[in-house]
């Protein structure tokens, strides 16, 4: 079983990296684009996301104060949004928002990135899920005047820490919908926290050369079930070429098998047999914070966090295909 799980990822490695053809012209467009998003401009995000308060799924005015913050922000960088029905939580309508930026040539093609924007009750949620909005949001801002082949759409995702009830909803609207094929989700759940502490990083199970996170929490980890492997790869792909400081873990294609590994939103896709990718910095095996009141944005690593993001921008551009500039 091992032996052959081994087998088979590394020939699906092959053959990906051989048919991996990003054209010159979008990689070199990248590490301009990504240079926007900085320690500083995520400081800043994060700050202002922070200082408009609590966030929880059962707070109807919390809620919708929330919504509000994230439309003008969408508006301030220029994107329209719209609000998807997620249903109800007690006596209060969920609702998570969308904006995309429409592909050129395959339009019909949708290449996902989300995050929730929820938390649980008695926590600021600086790590879960303010970073993780914060990346989308930053994404969003370096890809202003971008031009996709493929539809690009940024999700943020209502009531996740209550039943994964935004990405749900959201999942059933695409079985919905024949005129398009999303293509996947790229993830961002906790992607704020950083040690370079001996022995801060915990594991749910190490099994060695098969899932063994190292023992210090100074990397992002890259988590997708077998066939996410090929998204996972671009965002692997997308470190090593543009922001090679930013450690990382594969566990691209064997995180499926761990139940640890479904607990954000990407696991709605998971079985509805889409792509999703968790970026993640693996929530409470690392961050002693985690759904604690001192959830708060003193604990976060900008650096860190910068870097997550902009290796999740240059995926977005990879994934979705860049128009030729004389087009
Ligand atoms: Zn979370």
């Amino acid at each position: 079983m091992k032996l052959h799980l081994l087998i088979s990822s590394w020939g699906l490695l092959l053959i990906s990296a051989a048919c991996s053809s990003v054209p010159a012209a979008t990689r070199s467009a990248i590490p301009p684009l990504i240079a926007t998003i900085t320690p500083i401009s995520c400081e800043a995000e994060l700050s202002e996301l922070q200082a408009q308060g609590g966030r929880s799924a059962g707070d109807e005015v919390q809620t919708e104060a929330t919504l509000r913050y994230l439309e003008d922000r969408m508006a301030a960088l220029g994107y329209e949004t719209y609000r998807e029905d997620a249903g109800m939580y007690g006596a209060v309508a969920q609702a998570n928002l969308i904006a995309e930026i429409r592909g050129e040539t395959e339009p019909e093609v949708v290449c996902e990135i989300g995050a929730h924007y929820d938390t649980v009750v008695w926590s600021p949620g600086a790590d879960d899920n303010g970073s993780g909005v914060t990346g989308v949001l930053q994404v969003a801002s370096a890809l202003r005047g971008h031009r996709p082949e493929r539809t690009i759409r940024f999700c943020f995702f209502a009531a996740e820490e209550v039943g994964l009830r935004g990405s749900s909803a959201h999942v059933a609207r695409i079985l919905e919908r024949e005129e398009e094929r999303v293509d996947g989700l790229l993830d961002l759940e906790m992607i704020g926290f950083y040690s370079e502490e001996p022995d801060s990083q915990g594991a749910p199970i190490r099994i060695p050369l098969i899932a063994s996170l190292p023992y210090t929490g100074d990397f992002i980890l890259v988590a997708g079930n077998f066939s996410s492997g090929d998204l996972g790869n671009i965002y692997e792909g997308c470190i090593d070429r543009y922001v090679p400081g930013l450690k990382y873990y594969s566990a691209n294609r064997i995180a499926g098998f761990f139940g640890d590994a479904a607990r954000s939103d990407h696991s709605p896709y998971w079985e509805a047999d889409l792509r999703g990718i968790m970026i993640t910095d693996t929530a409470e095996f690392r961050n002693q914070n985690y759904h604690e009141a001192t959830d708060t944005i003193e604990t976060v690593n900008f650096v860190f966090l910068s870097r997550v993001a902009q290796a999740a921008a240059a995926t977005m551009v990879e994934w979705a295909g860049r128009v030729p500039d004389d087009d």
